[in-house]
């Protein structure tokens, strides 16, 4: 059994009356790609949020476990140093700095200076699009290429836990199939990646194992394959 990277149980999260998680568990082992997918407001965001502790002023209970370290009362800026990164929704590129500055900032914490300049040419073959715009600002870039450098910039930072926010969002078609082939790229490397996604089929596809969340409770999980197959999922998320 590979090593337990995160573990969510009895998370429940309240903005003020609105309980928006209400006791889920959840764990991600080393490794391992998985999918948690469910409706809109269905509490995927507030649980990556409260695994981060970036939520805003709220009523958080239950215990985040991280490489067995409770990550309570962790500052989101602590997050980096201990291999924990975070695609958040909408992406947070610095948009007035190029590609490789962007890249650079990600690896903040590095002090291998050619291996840093080594991860930049590996993750410009991985994403080629960014390599060819290098000296381009990031605000300038199409919202798919935001994607990838916001995930080239997370992985500079050699994560021992990828977690990202509906990668897929305002894309298009094509794009969302090339954000997905970095995605299982990145995971067949060995990295271990929590992903939310509304894209339930590209996503289950993707992963080795899937939650699906319904109203703040986790109300399926088990191994992705099987879940693509339950008449459950696809009526329910696969438009079937
Ligand atoms: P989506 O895919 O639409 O982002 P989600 O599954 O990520 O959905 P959340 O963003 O976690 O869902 O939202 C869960 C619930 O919590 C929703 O009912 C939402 O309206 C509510 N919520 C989220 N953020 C806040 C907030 N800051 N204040 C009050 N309610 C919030």
């Amino acid at each position: 059994m590979n090593k337990t990277v995160l573990k969510v149980a009895g998370l429940h999260v309240a903005y003020g009356g609105i309980k928006a998680v209400k006791g889920i568990d959840l764990e991600v082992n080393e490794g391992e790609l998985i999918a948690l997918i469910g409706a809109n407001g269905a509490g995927k965001t507030t649980t990556l949020k409260a695994i981060t502790g970036t939520l805003p002023a709220c009523k958080v209970e239950g215990t985040i476990s991280y490489l067995g370290e409770s990550l309570k009362g962790t500052k989101s800026f602590h997050l980096v140093e201990k291999k924990l990164a975070m695609v958040p929704e909408g992406r947070g590129v610095f948009t007035r700095m190029s590609i490789r500055e962007n890249l650079m900032m990600g690896a903040y914490t590095r002090t291998d200076k050619a291996g840093v300049e080594a991860d930049i040419e590996k993750w410009f073959d991985v994403f080629p699009r960014l390599k060819e715009r290098a000296a381009q600002m990031a605000g300038t870039l199409s919202g798919g290429e935001q994607q990838m450098l916001a995930m080239a910039r997370a992985l500079m930072s050699h994560p021992k836990l990828l977690l990202l926010d509906e990668p897929s969002m305002g894309l298009s078609p094509i794009m969302v199939e090339k954000i997905f082939e970095v995605i299982r790229k990145v995971s067949s490397e060995g990295i271990t990646i929590l992903l939310v996604e509304q894209n339930a089929r590209l996503a289950l596809q993707a992963a080795h194992r899937g939650y699906v969340m319904d109203s703040g409770l986790v109300i399926m999980g088990g191994n992705a394959a099987a879940m693509l197959d339950d008449p459950r999922v696809k009526a329910a998320y696969l438009g079937e």
